[in-house]
């Protein structure tokens, strides 16, 4: 029998062949990023394909279902996700369409799941399975499809064809139309035990693996993506534990290869400790520096720390191109040392 993708996701695995969902033609997996979750509805979809698989089972991983799909190719399979995210971009004659939505343009790959691919979808699913079996789309993430695509989803799932199996995975459930996820049978990703995970992580190689997990809020795979940006993190939380020796424009310099986005996030995280500890609360994601977390706290005004962290938050919802990294992230560090300085 073929491995689970992650050793955590046995447990979520187990409950959904137990229970009566499975029968389900329309499922929402629903997890926080850097757990797994469209590896998660990948497995789901071959286990609807695999051709030896006993009730209950994971795919078998040797049958000629199982090869097409893990080389991508599985006739009755159809993954829908934003071009930016394909491995190759696609060629879609289809793609100067009206409805792209927002983010589309020639030269930049889309970053939604457009109108076409929806379409597309029903004419997969009105002709007949190559293999008798059943027909599975996973699309991933459903909150990427736009308004359009969407609707046009939903009609599919109001009059499913039969022997079909659609899997849309989110990670922002409250950005998912809720007639779409009324329309599907919903299973929650847990967070994985803390114990397994660092395990896990030390096996990839991770170093100080508990500390990395809890940095990355407890997702693993984000954990490891993270440690790719280690030294700009750290760079980061050097400066922002000592605020009276902050240099903005320096800090900014020395993590600006991080990107303005991440930095955004990071920056959040810090300030969430600091909101946390100012609490009586336990610092969540950056426990080796929990005292200059307290030190600060306590010396700044907690309504101030909160007005920050909302203008953080504010800014990385633009910070996807800034025109200029270094001068972005100059501001926010300016205005971190300036509310810290109080
Ligand atoms: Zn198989």
């Amino acid at each position: 029998m073929k491995k689970y993708t992650f050793p955590w996701q046995k447990e979520p695995w187990e409950q959904w062949q137990a229970g009566a969902a499975r029968r389900s033609h329309a499922v929402l997996v629903n997890a926080r990023p850097g757990i797994g979750a469209h590896e998660f509805a990948l497995f789901m979809a071959q286990a609807a394909l695999c051709e030896a698989r006993q009730h209950g089972d994971r795919p078998c991983g040797n049958c000629a279902a199982c090869g097409w799909f893990e080389a991508s190719n599985h006739p009755d399979c159809r993954v829908l996700v934003p071009e930016s995210m394909a491995p190759e971009p696609a060629a879609d004659a289809e793609s100067g369409e009206a409805d792209d939505g927002p983010q589309a343009g020639r030269g930049a790959p889309s970053k939604v799941i457009k109108i076409a691919q929806v379409r597309a979808l029903d004419a997969f699913f009105s002709v007949g399975t190559h293999r008798g079996g059943t027909r599975v789309a996973v699309i991933y993430p459903c909150e990427t499809l736009t308004v359009e695509s969407a609707n046009r989803l939903l009609k599919t799932l109001e009059e499913p064809a039969p022997d079909t199996l659609i899997i849309c995975v989110t990670h922002r459930l409250d950005a998912v139309l809720p007639t779409l996820r009324s329309r599907c049978t919903r299973v929650d990703l847990p967070l994985p035990e803390t114990g397994g995970a660092v395990a896990w992580l030390a096996g990839q190689g991770v170093d100080n693996a508990a500390d990395a997990l809890a940095e990355a809020g407890g997702a693993p795979l984000l954990a490891l993506e993270q440690q790719a940006s280690a030294e700009y993190r750290q760079a980061l939380v050097a400066g922002l534990a000592h605020p009276a020796r902050l240099d903005p424009v320096a800090l900014a310099e020395r993590c600006e290869k991080g990107g303005a986005e991440a930095v955004c996030l990071w920056t959040s995280r810090w300030l969430s400790d600091l909101l946390l500890c100012g609490n009586g609360g336990k610092v969540r994601y950056h426990p080796r520096e929990s005292q200059a977390i307290e030190r600060i706290a306590q010396s700044v005004p907690l309504a101030a720390l909160d007005g920050l962290l909302r203008r953080v938050a504010s800014r990385r919802r633009t910070a996807e191109h800034p025109l200029n990294v270094r001068l972005f992230l100059e501001e926010i560090f300016i205005d971190y040392a300036r509310v810290t300085a109080q």
